[in-house]
């Protein structure tokens, strides 16, 4: 039985001092010139009337805040995914869930990305 030498607790040290002195200058950040950006003008889009937005985002004037937006849609299980679940469910138990995961039978409710408020729902 013989206490740890001297010897292997300087190693011990050693080992941590070691990846201390070893530090070199991190590369000095400098920034580059900031991009340039390519100010093209484009020409204005016509809004769309709000009852003519379809399944598809539009761009639209709103009617609430008079900006010109191009409409947020949310697709929501509506009449048609509705009437196709219970088909389904009658004629294959199981699959009457699909229509309403499918976006083409869902209800498209736009609303205004500007002030939220409801613009149109296109029903199916
Ligand atoms: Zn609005």
């Amino acid at each position: 039985m013989e206490p740890p030498s001297y010897d292997e607790a300087n190693r011990h040290l050693s080992v941590q001092t070691a990846g201390l002195s070893d530090h070199t200058s991190p590369p000095a950040y400098t920034p580059g010139p900031a991009p340039t950006v390519a100010v093209v003008s484009q020409p204005q889009p016509v809004p769309i009337i709000v009852s003519s937005l379809r399944d598809a985002p539009g761009f639209v004037l709103c009617p609430h805040c008079q900006q010109l937006v191009t409409s947020k849609v949310t697709y929501v299980a509506g009449k048609a995914a509705w009437c196709t679940c219970v088909i389904l469910a009658l004629l294959f138990c199981g699959f009457c869930l699909i229509p309403l995961c499918m976006r083409s039978m869902q209800d498209a409710h736009h609303s205004c990305p500007h002030c939220g408020k409801k613009l149109h729902i296109y029903e199916r």
